[in-house]
């Protein structure tokens, strides 16, 4: 190996231009090498492998791929793939060398461009990028010290820091794959829940406790944070910022990044930190997360649907946190292309949501429970149950399957459930004042979990039973199982519903978490068994045993039971047979509208209203 160190250099009487240059390049404070395409080094200058030392393994210097393998392996793979003759391979990559190799005062990040000379060589210039890089931090820091760009609460920085920091990382070159981030974005789950019961004054507390749990988790990963550091130094750690960006949204974006991996187990070890019980007030509260990931690499190939400004990178990560919480929360997602079209129709479903309430495109149907009385008998006006539908004036009618889902990720659930509720109230008197002996005993509504988080939601259930004059006995809400063998606050309200005198049923028994053994944990009057078992309860043996089973643990609890989803007489005698007091299924009656419901209910109506 030869160096740019000659001893006709150092006779300085006579030197000619050439070795001018030569003395020039040998002192020269960056690092130069000149290898040929196999990465084989031919010549470079003492500074250079000063750089590079720490980097060397037992190879030596000999090749500058292998030794860059650890820590940059693209530039071997970027070399390897540039085709033309000559040109620049990839330029200013940083990279931050792990903490091992950083004694004080050494190089904690270089920077290296690689240019392609001619057919046989490649030259990489090499700097130590460590003051360039703290200078940037100090700017950084500087900025984020100003009141606009800081959080009142929490003192992180603000969503405008975030802006204005991702506006620098967007406009970086990145050519040759280098300088990757990630913007993880964090929201809590069921935050406003735990909020109202709080109260908003612990809320913020929590918030508060919580932002501090980030840096400290942030600062375990060995980034950032200094001891005795200034809070909005530390949220700024290292070129990586910890953020809030709005109620329960916290923002960290991780900068210099190789792997989406890396940020991937950023995203695990923060979960993992929050996973444990919170302190607020002398009281412990659970409170997990859900982590939207936004991986830089892969912005610019994408053809069309890029992310290039600090919005859309924000909006792209937190479409990737719906889908963490969608898949049920606690757990991070990475962004796809795929989920903002997926997104972008959730998006029109509110936005035609809103719409439809405005219009009053909604409306209620009535599906009948009858009674399957022991002699034998069907008592047609047991109770119908009220469901929701959506004439939708372009798609037609729209089951609540289809929009239900969105409705209780954006809030609008609340304003449907309300419309349910007060509209099955007003036909329930009707029916009453109209039909005598012949009306439904009972109503049923079916409720989701985001109703029962509304502030003082029982006083507003209240308040439509006084409304429309009804008593709260006639009234059956239905809770699915996930719902009511939730925490605390669930139970709580149930608990509340209930000494108002309303009837609670659990909804779809059997699909969901609780068992039977956990039945007796649950302030229900009524179980309704699932259709997937009332299928086969004419068929299969095993069906049959659940549904008894059930049955039985039911009434020992002062229960009552209804069959879903019959559609066959054999199923009617099955369950009936099983000892289920009430059945519900198309073979008794599709869900109805309230003005076909009345002739309904009239013509099966026996004497007194009751037999059939
Ligand atoms: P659910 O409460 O279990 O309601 C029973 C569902 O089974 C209804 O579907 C009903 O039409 C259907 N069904 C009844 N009998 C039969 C049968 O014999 N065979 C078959 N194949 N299906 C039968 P729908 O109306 O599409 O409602 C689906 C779910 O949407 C409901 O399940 C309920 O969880 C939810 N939902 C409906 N209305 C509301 C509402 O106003 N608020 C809330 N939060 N959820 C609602
Ligand atoms: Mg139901
Ligand atoms: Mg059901």
């Amino acid at each position: 190996m030869k160096t740019f160190h000659s001893e006709a250099a150092m006779q300085v009487e006579n030197i000619d231009a050439y070795e001018a240059l030569v003395q020039f390049l040998y002192r020269a404070p960056i690092g130069l090498v000149q290898t040929d395409l196999a990465g084989a080094v031919e010549m470079l200058n003492p500074m250079a492998s000063s750089l590079l030392m720490p980097l060397a393994t037992d190879a030596g210097l000999d090749n500058l791929f292998a030794v860059l393998d650890n820590v940059a392996p693209q530039v071997k793979q970027l070399a390897d793939a540039f085709a033309e003759p000559s040109g620049v391979v990839c330029e200013a990559l940083r990279l931050p060398l792990e903490q091992a190799y950083t004694a004080p005062g050494a190089p904690q990040v270089l920077s290296i461009s690689l240019l392609k000379l001619d057919a046989q060589r490649l030259m990489a210039v090499i700097t130590d990028a460590t003051l360039e890089m703290q200078r940037e931090q100090e700017t950084l820091r500087r900025r984020l010290r100003s009141a606009a760009r800081t959080d009142a609460l929490t003192r992180l920085p603000n969503r405008a820091a975030v802006r204005e920091q991702l506006e620098a990382m967007l406009a970086r070159p990145r050519i040759g794959g280098g300088g990757q981030f990630a913007l993880l974005f964090l929201n809590f789950d069921r935050f406003r829940q735990i909020n109202d019961t709080l109260g908003q004054a612990l809320g913020d507390q929590l918030l508060v406790t919580l932002a501090d749990e980030l840096l400290a988790a942030m600062a375990e990963r060995g980034w950032g944070m200094p001891p005795g550091a200034r809070r909005i130094d530390a949220a700024a750690g290292s070129g990586h910022l910890v953020a809030r960006v709005g109620g329960d949204e916290f923002v960290v974006l991780l900068d210099g990044l190789r792997q989406r991996d890396e940020a991937e187990r950023v995203a695990t070890r923060l979960l993992d930190a929050l996973a444990s019980q919170h302190m607020v007030a002398g009281r412990e509260v659970a409170c997990r997360a859900s982590i939207g990931v936004f991986w830089s690499d892969g912005m610019d190939d994408e053809a069309g649907s890029t992310a290039a400004d600090p919005d859309a990178v924000m909006r792209d990560a937190s479409i990737a946190m719906v889908e963490a919480k969608r898949a049920g929360g606690a757990r991070h997602v990475v962004f796809e292309a795929s989920m903002r079209e997926r997104a972008a129709r959730r998006a029109d479903i509110e936005t035609q949501l809103r719409t439809a309430l405005a219009e009053e495109q909604l409306f209620v149907v009535y599906q009948p429970v009858v009674g399957l009385n022991p002699d034998g008998s069907t008592d047609h006006a047991a109770g119908v149950e009220a469901l929701v539908r959506w004439q939708h004036p372009v798609r037609g009618l729209v089951p609540p399957f289809d929009f239900i889902g969105v409705a209780e990720e954006c809030g609008l659930i609340d304003q449907i459930g309300d419309f349910v509720l007060l509209r099955a109230c007003t036909d329930f008197m009707r029916w009453q004042r109209e039909l005598g002996a012949a009306a439904p005993r009972l109503v049923a509504v079916n409720l989701s979990r985001a109703q029962l988080a509304q502030p003082d939601w029982t006083g507003k259930v209240a308040a439509i039973l006084a409304q429309t004059g009804m008593a709260a006995a006639s009234l059956q809400l239905e809770v699915t199982e996930s719902l009511a063998a939730q925490d605390e606050q669930t139970q709580l309200r149930l608990h509340e519903l209930k000494a108002l005198g309303i009837k609670l049923a659990l909804d779809d028994f059997g699909t969901g978490y609780s068992s039977l053994s956990s039945l007796h944990l649950l302030p229900v009057d009524t179980v309704k068994i699932d259709r997937s078992f009332v299928c086969k309860a004419d068929t299969s043996h095993h069906h049959q045993v659940l549904i008894e089973a059930t049955v039985k643990v039911a009434s020992s609890l002062g229960m009552n039971t209804v069959a879903e989803g019959i559609e066959t007489e054999a199923q009617a005698r099955a369950v009936r047979a099983q000892h289920c007091a009430k059945g519900q299924g198309y073979f008794y009656s599709r869900p109805l509208p309230s003005d076909a419901l009345v002739p309904w209910l009239v013509q099966h109506a026996g004497p007194g209203g009751r037999a059939g």
